[in-house]
């Protein structure tokens, strides 16, 4: 099967199945080799490797995957691409697809299936109207992890990668942070799909961390701190905790807030991931 990343050959595939792109379903396809190599190769895939692709669309990405890999798994929830991909992808036999949506499929249980439970590597051009879903999916289903090399929207990627001080600065960031480095790895225009998303999007690396980078008692209370202190930006955190339903008081989330950081007008944006995870260890104390 010719190179889907040529836009001829993407547009003979589209024409010969007469497919309609599906806009619920966030269907924006490459058609870009210089994309698609920078893609592949910052995800630095060996034969060695099992990868996911989430999304494969009509194989596009899944080609160059299944040329570097020694074995690809892509999950696709349209019924209508799967004889689309076993036609371009009828070259290799190192691909399987699942026909389902990826947020109901139990990766963990994948990687310990066709990887003997080791570490896998994620690549996808994600649909954007899930991406925080699938990547917090991957991460909390504690999934064995290399990394994962994702499309996102740009601004999205600039949440992932941004420190305290940044108007990009959120709980997505600590998630994200928590679990990984992430690290961008190019902008590309939405002249390299098809059809044209109307957003920028970015290539990120999220490299999962072997060794957590705080330790913290109660992981679950420190996320809930982190998205009760972003759910309302402009208010002081000790404001953002006292109307979040904790069963602590004000006066001592107050003083907690004051012994820890010395200022209780402090704003969640302020605090760096240990912040939190000093916070979430305090506040714990009270929490019976
Ligand atoms: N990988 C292809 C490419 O780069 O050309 C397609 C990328 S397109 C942005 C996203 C793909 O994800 C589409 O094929 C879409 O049908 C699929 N998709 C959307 N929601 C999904 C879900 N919940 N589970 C699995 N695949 C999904």
């Amino acid at each position: 099967m010719a190179n889907l990343g040529i836009p001829g050959n993407t547009i003979e595939v589209l024409q010969k199945y007469n497919f309609n792109f599906q806009k619920k379903f966030g269907q924006n396809f490459l058609i870009d080799t210089r994309v698609l190599e920078k893609i592949v190769s910052a995800a630095d895939i060996t034969k060695d490797d099992m990868v996911l692709e989430i999304g494969p669309g009509i194989g596009t990405m899944t080609q160059y995957l299944c040329e570097a890999a020694r074995e690809v798994v892509a999950i696709e929830i349209d019924k209508n691409l799967i004889p689309i991909l076993e036609d371009t992808l009828s070259a290799y036999d190192n691909v399987s697809i699942i026909n389902e949506d990826v947020l109901k499929v139990d990766i963990k249980a994948l990687a310990d299936e066709k990887n003997g439970g080791r570490p896998i590597k994620v690549v996808a051009n994600l649909p954007y109207y899930i991406t925080t879903p699938i990547i917090m999916g991957l991460f909390e289903a504690d999934v064995p992890l290399k990394s994962i090399t994702i499309m996102v929207q740009k601004e999205v990627a600039y949440r992932m990668k941004e420190g305290p001080g940044s108007k990009d600065y959120g709980a997505l960031s600590l998630a994200v942070q928590y679990y990984s480095d992430p690290e961008i790895i190019a902008e590309v225009p939405p002249n390299c799909f098809i059809p044209r998303p109307n957003v920028a999007s970015m290539v990120i690396k999220l490299n999962k961390c072997e060794t957590k980078k705080v330790e913290v008692k109660d992981e679950a209370l420190m996320f809930r701190l982190i998205r009760l202190s972003f759910n309302q930006r402009r208010k002081t955190l000790k404001n953002s905790l006292t109307n979040g339903g904790l069963p602590v008081d004000k006066e001592t989330i107050g003083n907690v807030i004051k012994e820890l950081f010395d200022n209780e007008s402090i704003r969640g944006e302020a605090l760096t991931l240990s912040d939190f995870a000093a916070l979430s260890d305090k506040l714990k104390e009270y929490i019976k």
